[in-house]
């Protein structure tokens, strides 16, 4: 690591550490990214390679919903279900579910759809020049919504008028119309949404892409390296244990679901779960869609990758535990056969399944922002379900609160102390 001061410091190499590091060099700054695992191993703990790779400003609505609790309550009694919390004596977890319940409501529905929707979209107007410079296509076809129940198709045409009230496009379709914007894959659906300007890549080679990008722009990349915990440096400075960096460093935590952890070494709380979820990835699939879409009702995410389907889901509150629950993963096969039928379960019996840990902030909306206390510490975490689509914009708004100038989009919601 070199001596220079003012050196920022980025802890966490997941997808929104490498968009901070990209921002923060195109801004001048001198960047070093610092990550426990080896970026080139394949065992990764990071949440941001085997995921599904959408850019969604679609999702407006933060996880905390009015409507939320009493489906996840009803999801809780299937073993194969898409949600699940493993009961824990833990003080955290219970913080977490009481800060989670206050926040379900229309209110803060309301407060925070117009921030998520401009971060969303900021975020895919960059991710144009981004996944060009990281040699990745990014598709834009949009995404579709599909339902296979009336009741379903009737809360996504509710969310559909409430998106194109906020100019996001959105058209209600039903199964013919469906067919005609996608003709890959045989759908048994009742209708669906298609929101237009979703788009997808490959994240694994967006990751792949963006931090050979990074180096060739001067990112010195330090991998195999644990940040231990912070230290108070004292005069309203930290720095790090478990590895040396020059003083008066900014230091940027994207540790994803880890964050908190460093955080409580200098007494700071970060109410933060691991939200586990889980991708299988078929190499020759028999229909290939042309879009990425969601299976409604089972939150179930399809996405073709090049010439392969991934099909992912789950949201398993379980501690920071990255093993897989076979029943769960057949949840996915099973829903994914039940919306596409000429799939069947032996599609599936070879495919190894990958599991990541979403970082999920209570109120469903990420922390960005300068830590109190402390002039060099920021932290860019707790996007949950939206860490890919909203990465590029993190990563701006990070090199701009690191910069002489004002963030350009209000954040102060996403104040990483909101809580404390
Ligand atoms: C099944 C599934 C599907 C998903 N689909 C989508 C999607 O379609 N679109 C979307 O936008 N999002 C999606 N997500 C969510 C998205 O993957 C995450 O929001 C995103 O990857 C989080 O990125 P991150 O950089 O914050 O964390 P991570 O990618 O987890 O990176 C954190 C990094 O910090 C490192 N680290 C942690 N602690 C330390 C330490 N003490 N010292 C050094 N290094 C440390 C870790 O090794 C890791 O590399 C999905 C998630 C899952 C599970």
């Amino acid at each position: 690591m070199d001596n220079e001061s003012e050196q920022v410091i980025i802890v966490g190499a997941g997808v929104i550490g490498l968009c901070a590091a990209w921002h923060c060099l195109k801004a001048g700054k001198s960047v070093t990214v610092i990550d426990r695992d080896s970026v080139d191993q394949s065992a990764r703990s990071a949440c941001s390679y085997g995921n599904a790779g959408m850019v969604v400003p679609s999702h407006f609505i933060p996880l905390a919903a009015p409507g939320i609790i009493g489906k996840g309550l009803k999801w809780l009694a299937n073993p194969e279900g898409p949600f699940f919390i493993r009961p824990r004596a833990s003080v955290d977890l219970i913080r977490w579910c009481k800060i989670f319940t206050t926040h379900a409501t229309t209110k803060h529905v309301v407060d925070s759809r117009e921030l998520l929707r401009d971060l969303n979209l900021e975020s895919r107007r960059l991710f144009k020049e981004m996944a060009e410079e990281a040699g990745v296509t990014l598709t834009e076809r949009g995404l579709l919504m599909l339902c296979q129940s009336d009741r379903g198709l009737d809360e996504e045409v509710e969310v559909a008028e409430m998106a194109n009230a906020l100019g996001i496009s959105a058209e209600v379709c039903d199964p013919a119309r469906l067919k005609e914007i996608d003709k890959g894959i045989q759908m048994d659906v009742k209708g669906g949404v298609w929101f237009k300007q979703d788009c997808h890549l490959d994240p694994s080679a967006f990751m792949d892409g963006l931090r050979a990008r990074i180096l060739e722009m001067g990112a010195e990349v330090v991998e195999g390296t644990e940040v231990t915990g912070l230290k108070n440096a004292g005069g309203g400075v930290v720095s790090l244990d478990g590895v040396v960096v020059p003083p008066a460093s900014q230091i940027v935590l994207a540790c994803g679901a880890w964050t908190g952890d460093l955080l409580k070494s200098i007494g700071k709380r970060l109410p933060m779960q691991a939200g586990k979820g889980y991708s299988l990835t078929l190499d020759s699939p028999r229909e290939l869609p042309e879009l990425c879409s969601i299976l409604s009702e089972a939150k179930v995410a399809v996405t073709p990758i090049n010439c392969q389907l991934r099909f992912a889901g789950t949201m398993e509150i379980c501690g920071n535990d990255l093993s897989v629950n076979p029943r769960r993963v057949h949840g996915i096969v099973r829903s994914a056969c039940q919306y596409f039928p000429s799939y069947g379960e032996e599609d599936f019996q070879d495919v190894r399944p990958w599991a990541g840990l979403r970082p999920c902030s209570p109120d469903g909306l990420p922390y960005i922002g300068r830590v109190s206390s402390y002039s060099n510490l920021t932290v860019a975490t707790g996007h949950s379900m939206m860490g890919v689509s909203m990465g590029p914009m993190t990563g701006r708004l990070v090199a701009e609160i690191l910069g002489a100038n004002d963030p350009s989009l209000d954040i102060h919601k996403l104040d990483p102390m909101r809580f404390s």
